[in-house]
């Protein structure tokens, strides 16, 4: 059966983002620059940017130069991990088989969906508009619709930014025969060389070189090109919908410390973001474990499971502190914590955060105090589901948010 796929990227993703969140980068030249050891790399230039002549993995001493009025900005892996998860949330919308190819990119496939080619560009229009409506008017991608993944992909490629590209399956060989080799994933700068040497320039070329030379030549990868080159795939969209065991994070705190306080600012602030991810994704979990590294390297960690489900961060905190206080050797100074929630089962009501509540009633609280807490998380959740992570935070948490901002100390890592 013929397939209809769309090959989604987003345009200039990191720094669209940085847009989106701050209307004071807008319509400006901007540049994503790497986390840590990599600050002095542009890893996402801005529309305005490259229009300016600002290439993404410059250096951002050889990017100021060529464009002195560039506005460098340290990425925020978080905030876009966020909206990967939203966009990908939405294409779920349109089709059950969503493959989430990298950061910025995903692959649909909407052969049920579309018939034909020209529902395909019509749910691509769709999908384009209900994208401005969740994730904002700057975040815009480029959408390819192909008979394949390949073919798709290298359509998304050709009009940036929102753009929609169609290769219909008669349109195929023309598509290819109007692109260079190295414009194909797949076919990298060395492989151009490779294929260069052999006489082969071209994708007409390609097709018209026998196979077992190919093959001769390049082994398995040479029947990929072969096909490749007459512009059919086998890959379909992977979809991976597997639940996960457990949500976690740990922190590496900016200092070793002693601080009872402080450890409990860092720990709480990691349990709100776990708690949050499971009511995003609509899980509650029966089991915490936490994990204490100290400045010598060593470690012990302790896990408590529980009978009443809870995705409450508040909830979680409570018993992570009691594990951490339980377990923590007092005499060294702590270097990491790590909390984790397990025991996970799903909550299948499309807003999770009442139901997860009523159900599991694993709350501190009771009655009315209760009720008020809920209506509160489940308005942070739609903050945080529209405006992000760093939308809002407790005040108990703000003397870490500054100063981690400021001193740009401290790792966080989701597990
Ligand atoms: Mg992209």
């Amino acid at each position: 059966m013929q397939k209809i796929i769309l090959h989604i990227d987003m345009n200039s993703y990191f720094a669209s983002v940085e847009q989106q969140a701050n209307p004071f980068l807008r319509g400006k030249p901007i540049g994503i620059t790497g986390k840590r050891s990599e600050r002095s790399i542009i890893a996402t230039a801005s529309i305005e940017a490259k229009k300016l002549g600002v290439k993404t993995a410059m250096s951002t001493w050889q990017a100021k130069k060529i464009c002195p009025s560039l506005i460098l900005i340290a990425g925020d892996p978080e905030k876009y991990s966020e909206i990967t998860h939203r966009f990908n949330k939405l294409f779920f919308e349109f089709t059950p088989f969503v493959q989430e190819f990298s950061v910025d990119e995903s692959f649909l496939d909407i052969t049920e969906q579309a018939k034909d080619w020209f529902g395909a560009v019509y749910l691509a229009q769709q999908l384009r508009e209900r994208l401005r409506e969740e994730c904002g008017e700057w975040i815009t991608a480029s959408i390819g619709i192909a008979p394949n993944k390949l073919l798709a992909k290298l359509s998304s490629d050709l009009v940036k930014p929102n753009g929609i590209t169609l290769t219909r399956s008669e349109d195929a060989i023309a598509r290819l025969d109007s692109v260079k080799l190295t414009d194909l994933c797949g076919i990298g700068p060395r492989m151009g060389k490779r294929l260069n040497d052999l006489g082969i320039m071209n994708f007409k070329r390609l097709r018209e070189f026998p196979l077992e030379e190919l093959v001769d030549e390049f082994g398995s990868y040479g029947t990929w090109l072969h096909e490749a080159a007459h512009g059919r795939e086998a890959f379909e969209v992977n979809v991976e919908e597997e639940d996960p065991k457990s949500v976690g994070h740990s922190y590496t705190l900016p200092k070793d410390t002693f601080d009872p306080v402080l450890m409990q600012r860092y720990l709480l602030g990691m349990c709100e973001k776990v708690a949050w991810r499971m009511r995003r994704d609509g899980f509650v979990a029966n089991a915490v474990s936490i994990y204490v590294r100290y400045g010598d390297f060593s470690g012990n960690g302790k896990q408590h499971v529980f009978k009443e489900s809870t995705a409450d961060g508040l909830r979680l905190f409570e018993i992570a502190w009691r594990l951490v206080d339980s377990v923590r050797d007092k005499s060294k100074p702590v270097r990491l914590l790590g909390i984790s929630a397990s025991h996970l089962t799903h909550t299948s009501e499309s807003k999770p955060t009442m139901s997860i509540f009523s159900a599991g009633g694993g709350s501190a609280f009771g009655g009315k105090k209760e009720q008020k807490h809920l209506s509160v998380l489940s308005a942070l959740d739609k903050i945080q589901s529209r405006y992000g992570s760093k939308s809002w935070t407790r005040a108990s948490l703000l003397p870490i948010a500054f100063q981690d901002r400021a001193s740009g100390l401290g790792y966080d890592h989701e597990l």
